[in-house]
């Protein structure tokens, strides 16, 4: 079987035709095959999709025709299949939300340190290192040192940086993520809050992960991704964990012998968190996946009914613009004007 690219990127730029960018980028996913999310917002691009060698790059592509993309970067992973199940490309306020009003990532981040030279900050007595992730991702790797603040969610950082950091203590702080955009808001936060010396893993984990060998490597354990995969090794590829269908979070073989784990219900993490009627909806959603997983349908009737619907409003579109131009020819012909009307143009997206 081919090759499944996963392509995690994100750029913090002006985007003010955002909106428009929507539709032409999921046209383009759907005819590529191309899975996976993308959000859109006037402060940028954030995502991560897979697909074919080709197909991503296509992707790819056309994001960089836009001119404030044409750097664009990503870092890639390889699984032997989808690990989405779909193609979406979502309008945001922001990309990556923190919860603060006016943080500015394009005027304020820390210093960028590339994943060569991670291992020196970091072996610095002097530098705090902070795993700016959620619990449940700390949980299965981090840094060999990382602070662990057990946030929830990205929204609770600045109540952890108010309570744990003091600028007049901490002098040396360094920050990591998985692909890097956290980073870009914690540090500036940071920044902005006083601390002088703030440091930021460039590229993030994913980054680190494909630069750094093994035999040098600081990381710990595995990269926990917003993806099927759950998790990738240190070379990136799929990991050793499940995933909860009840809470989402990262679960071993062991968990999965407890006598709270009920399959695509709960886990040991979650048993007592969930309400039966929860339970029961989780439950039905497995079964029902199953079902489709026996018929061999999973995702197949989902990407085709997808693709037929985009080609229906293509075709649409297409239609209305030829009547549009040709009434438009019509209207020049009869006021006997010399110009002659554009003729209805579609975009195909497969450059
Ligand atoms: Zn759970």
């Amino acid at each position: 079987m081919q090759t499944t690219i996963v392509c995690a990127l994100y750029k913090f730029v002006r985007l003010d035709n955002h909106e428009s960018l929507r539709q032409p980028l999921l046209d383009l996913m759907l005819n590529e095959r191309v899975r996976g999310t993308l959000l859109l917002a006037t402060e940028g691009v954030n995502g991560t999709i897979a697909g074919s060698r080709e197909g991503v790059d296509q992707v790819l592509n056309w994001l960089r025709l836009i001119p404030n993309l044409a750097d664009l970067d990503c870092k890639e992973s390889v699984s032997a299949e989808l690990p989405f199940k779909r193609s979406r490309v979502k309008l945001k306020k922001e990309i990556v939300t923190m919860g603060v009003e006016g943080i500015d990532p394009q005027n304020a981040t820390g210093t960028y340190v590339d994943a060569e030279d991670w291992n020196a900050l970091i072996s610095d007595p002097e530098v705090l290192l902070i795993d700016t992730r959620n619990d449940y991702e700390c949980e299965v790797g981090s840094f060999a040192g990382a602070l662990n603040p057990h946030t929830e969610s990205f929204r609770e950082f600045p109540a952890y940086a108010e309570q744990s950091l003091d600028k007049n203590k901490h002098k040396k702080i360094a920050m990591f993520c998985t692909g890097g955009i956290r980073c870009e808001k914690s540090t500036a936060y940071l920044r902005e809050q006083g601390f002088e010396e703030v440091y930021h893993l460039k590229g993030g984990i994913l980054k680190y992960l494909e630069k750094v060998p093994e035999s040098e490597s600081l990381w710990r354990g595995e990269c926990f991704v917003f993806d099927d995969r759950v998790t990738v090794t240190h070379r990136l590829e799929p990991g050793s964990y499940e995933q909860c269908h009840g809470c989402r979070r990262p679960i071993t073989e062991l968990d999965k012998q407890s006598e709270q784990y009920i399959a695509g219900a709960q886990c040991p993490k979650c048993y007592d968190e969930i309400t039966d009627e929860q339970r029961q909806r989780f439950l039905e959603r497995e079964k029902q996946m199953q079902l489709a997983r026996v018929r061999g349908e999973a995702h197949i009737g989902e990407d085709a009914k997808v693709l037929l619907q985009a080609k229906r409003e293509t075709k649409y579109k297409a239609k209305s613009n030829q009547t549009k131009s040709n009434q438009t020819r019509s209207k020049s012909l009869s006021l006997k004007c010399k110009a002659s009307a554009m003729p209805a143009r579609y975009r195909v997206w497969s450059v």
